[in-house]
Parts: C-alpha cells; sequence; structure tokens
C-alpha cells in the first residue's frame, strides 16, 4: 500500500484543528497539526508534507509570512484558510505563493474537494508533463513556455492560464470555468478579468513568434485552437 498523503495543518484553533484532523483522517490523509508559523516550518523541513493547510489568522508570525517562507522552501501546495470578508487577505495570500484557499465556514465536501484538486495538479507538475500545441512548449515542473524554441516570460497566472488553455485545447472554455479552474475561486473583480489576461497572453506570445491563436468563442469564452 502506498504511504499515506501527509497534510500539514497549520491552525491554532485547537478545536478547528482536531475536527479537521478527524475528518482528514477519514478521507485517509496523514495529518501533523502545527499551532504557529515557526513549528510549521520546522514540521515541514523534518516532515516534506504533500500538502499544506495554512490558516492566516496565527500567533507570533504573519500568516502571509508563514504562507512566503513555506512556498520559498517547498513545493507542496499551500492551501489558505482565511475568515470570510477578508478579501485584501486571500489576494495577498495568493500573492504569497498559496495554490488555493478556503473561506471559513467552509464545509467539509468543499475542503476535501480542494485538496483532491490541489494534490492532482501537483501530481501532474511533478510528473514532469509537457504540453505542445504547434510550436508552443509548455514545461509543468520546470514552468517554463517556449515559442518554436524562443523562451518566452510568462507571469504565474499567465502561465496557469496558458496551461489550462493547453490542456484543453481545440475546446471552447468558458469564463466562468477558466475563473474557478485557473484562479481557484471566484474572482471578486468578475470574469473581466479573463479578457485582460488572455490579451496579455496574447501580446506576449505574439511578441514571441507565431503561436496558436487563441479564439474568442462568442457568448463563452476562449478556446486554443490547434495551428
Ligand atoms: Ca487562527
Amino acid at each position: 500500500m502506498p504511504a499515506a498523503t501527509r497534510v500539514l495543518l497549520v491552525e491554532d484553533d485547537r478545536d478547528l484543528a482536531a475536527a479537521l484532523r478527524l475528518e482528514l483522517g477519514h478521507a485517509r490523509y496523514d495529518v501533523r497539526i502545527e499551532g504557529d508559523g515557526p513549528r510549521a516550518l520546522r514540521a515541514h523541513q523534518e516532515w516534506a508534507p504533500d500538502l499544506i493547510l495554512l490558516d492566516l489568522g496565527l500567533p507570533s508570525l504573519d500568516g502571509i509570512e508563514v504562507c512566503r517562507r513555506l512556498r520559498a522552501a517547498s513545493p507542496a501546495p499551500i492551501l489558505i484558510v482565511t475568515a470570510r470578508g477578508a478579501v485584501e487577505e486571500r489576494v495577498r495570500g495568493l500573492d504569497a505563493g498559496a495554490d488555493d484557499y478556503l473561506v471559513k465556514p467552509f464545509s467539509l465536501e468543499e475542503l476535501l474537494a480542494r485538496v483532491r484538486s490541489a494534490l492532482r495538479r501537483s501530481a501532474r507538475h511533478e510528473q514532469g508533463e509537457r504540453l505542445r500545441v504547434g510550436e508552443l512548449m509548455l514545461d509543468a515542473a520546470a514552468h517554463t513556455v517556449s515559442l518554436a524554441g524562443q523562451p518566452v516570460e510568462l507571469t504565474p497566472r499567465e502561465f496557469a492560464l496558458l496551461e489550462f488553455l493547453m490542456r484543453h485545447r481545440g475546446r471552447a472554455l468558458g469564463r466562468q470555468t477558466l475563473l474557478t479552474e485557473v484562479w481557484g475561486y471566484d474572482f471578486l473583480g468578475g470574469s473581466n478579468v479573463i479578457d485582460v489576461y488572455v490579451g496579455y497572453l496574447r501580446q506576449k506570445l505574439a511578441a514571441a513568434g507565431e503561436p496558436p491563436r487563441i479564439e474568442t468563442v462568442r457568448g463563452v469564452g476562449y478556446a486554443l485552437r490547434e495551428p
């Protein structure tokens, strides 16, 4: 039997931590709880978790800073957990390298779904998967993109958007799907953000050569066409 997936739970609310440990345990995850940032950083070194659930409201070291340090030290996906309403905090968390976030109170089903989804994405990256559409190449593990051999510099969010388009090439993808899958949450700026990022991608790719076309599908969203 393969070793259980290790989840590091960084949460100072003991009751919530204990409840989550129980539920994650039922789902066959191996859970370790730490109540503050410095302990979490040490635990991460000793234990090498496969995924980190990080509460942002922590004593001693600010959760955002903990996120930044964990990100610098670990390839494991980080899901931040935060209180409702703290929109800015969520955005800061994502900017600090978190992969996704959950808003308290959340349902157990949602937590487990997000955990599974983050682990799937991370497994694909570990396998060093390369995607190719025409002359456009994306290396998920190395986090690089090239067009006809020329490197293309993308921001993390542009990269994630392009990866999703390439993975589902030839299919019309709705804006809501792109938001949920690429941004991982309901972005408050609305689906306009997709149009803005598609614009960035088109510009950067066109500047690098002759990329496959990111087509606007009226009333739906976008599709990456095979050349
Ligand atoms: Ca807390």
